[in-house]
């Protein structure tokens, strides 16, 4: 059963359920009010009539004699009022003319534990109408020698209550009808956005066009925040789907590079520069360091997958002073030729807790991007600094700087800003390996950057102990 169906179901069933309720409340309120009224009036009636016989010369013989008077009001021919006056043994002693010689009932339960003003009321069936009947007992002094009963055909209450009915059934069905139907619509206009939602997906799903978004309406419901929660994991889809079909692009292109070199040169050697020792040691050397470069190209792959699957580092105390000397020597042995002078700057002495091959990789990549992007006659400078629970490694050059827009993607895997200056040996991977170590050592890396005047690398590790400390 459809939602749709299911939610107008229910609240027609609970609309049913108030209405029933409310009709009985209505139902017997408006009984009990008619009832009431009619007994005040035949209950006045009563007291008139006992009045009159209270007011005659002898009262008892009145009761005894059958003789007494009725008002007149009561005793016309059409009057609406029934009176009979019932003397105590049971027999009746007067009847109003409108009876015509019929009586009223007398049960026994009406003479008994009488009591001077109050009324008993009862409903009884006289042939074929009903009659309300108050009956009041007639006090002489103080003593009760009969009792006066009045009664009126309930006929007209009858009638009134049979209207109210069907007031109440007309009226609940026609509501339960408007209810179903305008419940049915409304649930339907209310589901509308659901379908819109379940439509776009199943078309995405069949076309797998992951740029499509299912359209926003204009208020922020649960409709909306559905349609949001959607479209956000399809963003996420799309750029996740995007980022694997570059990588693969980018893969295959990187790796055709130094295969389109090393079949160069083996085509090379094959048509005869393998006779001639200069030209063999080119070809092999060239060889050589394409495959080179293809290993590192697969190693970092390797790496960064690994990453991607949380591989997770092994971390040991490591004298961050200690590698960085390290780290100076290599980047002085790197730009040997380059005309670019490798300096160590301020050195703290700081241990971290961390992996030291790959802190010295990082740091190895960072001074060799230094060295690369910086012209003949430039500076790299390394300094180690301890700062507010933190380990500083900056790696600064006086090199060529990155464009500002390029600055927010260095860290994505294969990226290079300009390609054209960008020297071969790179595939754009260095920095996003880079910038995974020092999240894996819970630490960060940021880049400050100005076209011509150059760029800093800053490595914050965190110093351990330094959160116990905070905190004590
Ligand atoms: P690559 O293998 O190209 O060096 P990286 O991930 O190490 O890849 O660096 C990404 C890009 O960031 C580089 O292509 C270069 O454009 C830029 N870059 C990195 N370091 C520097 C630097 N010190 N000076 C200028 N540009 C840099």
């Amino acid at each position: 059963m459809s939602i749709r169906t299911r939610l107008t179901l229910w609240y027609t069933g609970l609309l049913a359920l108030t209405l029933l309720l409310l009709g009985i409340l209505i139902y017997s309120v408006v009984g009990r009010i008619l009832i009431v009224n009619l007994q005040e009036r035949l209950v006045a009636q009563a007291e008139d009539v006992i009045a009159v016989i209270q007011q005659e010369n002898d009262p008892m013989a009145v009761m005894l004699s059958a003789r007494a008077k009725l008002p007149t009001s009561i005793d016309a021919f059409g009057s609406q009022y029934f009176v009979q006056i019932v003397q105590l043994n049971g027999r009746v002693a007067q009847l109003s003319e409108n009876l015509r010689g019929q009586r009223l009932p007398v049960p026994s339960v009406l003479l008994q534990n009488l009591e001077a003003g109050r009324p008993r009321y009862m409903t009884v069936q006289a042939g074929d109408v009903r009659l309300h009947v108050a009956s009041m007992p007639i006090p002489i002094g103080n003593q009760v020698v009969g009792v006066v009963e009045v009664a009126a055909l309930m006929a007209n209450i009858d009638d009134a209550l049979a209207v109210v009915r069907r007031a109440l059934l007309f009226g609940s069905v026609l509501a339960l009808i408007f209810a179903a139907v305008g419940g049915s619509i409304l649930a339907r206009a209310a589901l509308q956005p659901i379908k819109n939602v379940t439509e776009t997906a199943q078309q995405i799903t069949g076309t797998s066009d992951l740029s499509q978004r299912i359209p926003m309406g204009a208020v922020n419901d649960e409709v909306g925040q559905l349609t949001a929660t959607v479209n956000d994991m399809l963003g996420r889809l799309e750029t996740s789907f995007d980022t694997q079909q570059r990588l693969v692009a980018d893969v295959s292109h990187e790796l055709r590079t130094p295969l389109t070199t090393i079949q160069g040169n083996l085509d090379l050697l094959r048509r005869g520069a393998a006779d001639d020792p200069t030209m063999r040691n080119e070809s092999l050397a060239a060889i050589g360091n394409e495959t080179a470069r293809m290993r590192r190209l697969v190693n970092d792959l390797l790496l960064l997958a690994q990453a991607d699957a949380g591989l997770q580092l092994q971390l040991q105390p490591v004298e961050l002073d200690t590698l960085i000397l390290d780290v100076y020597r290599q980047g002085q042995v790197i730009s040997q030729n380059t005309g670019v002078r490798v300096r160590l700057g301020t050195e703290d002495q700081a241990v971290v807790l961390g992996d030291a091959d790959r802190l010295r990789q990082l740091l190895l990549n960072l001074v060799d991007n230094a060295i690369k992007y910086t012209p003949s006659g430039g500076d790299v400078t390394l300094t180690l600094k301890r700062e507010a629970g933190w380990v500083l490694v900056s790696v600064a050059d006086t090199g060529c700087g990155i464009p500002e827009e390029d600055l927010p993607h260095i860290f994505e895997r294969f990226y290079r800003a300009d390609r054209s200056r960008a020297r071969p040996g790179g595939a754009g991977l260095g920095l996003s390996i880079a910038k995974w170590v020092a999240e894996a050592h819970g630490g960060e890396l940021e880049v400050e950057s100005e076209v011509g005047q150059g760029t800093v690398f800053t490595l914050y590790l965190p110093e351990p102990g330094a959160d116990d400390e905070e905190e004590a």
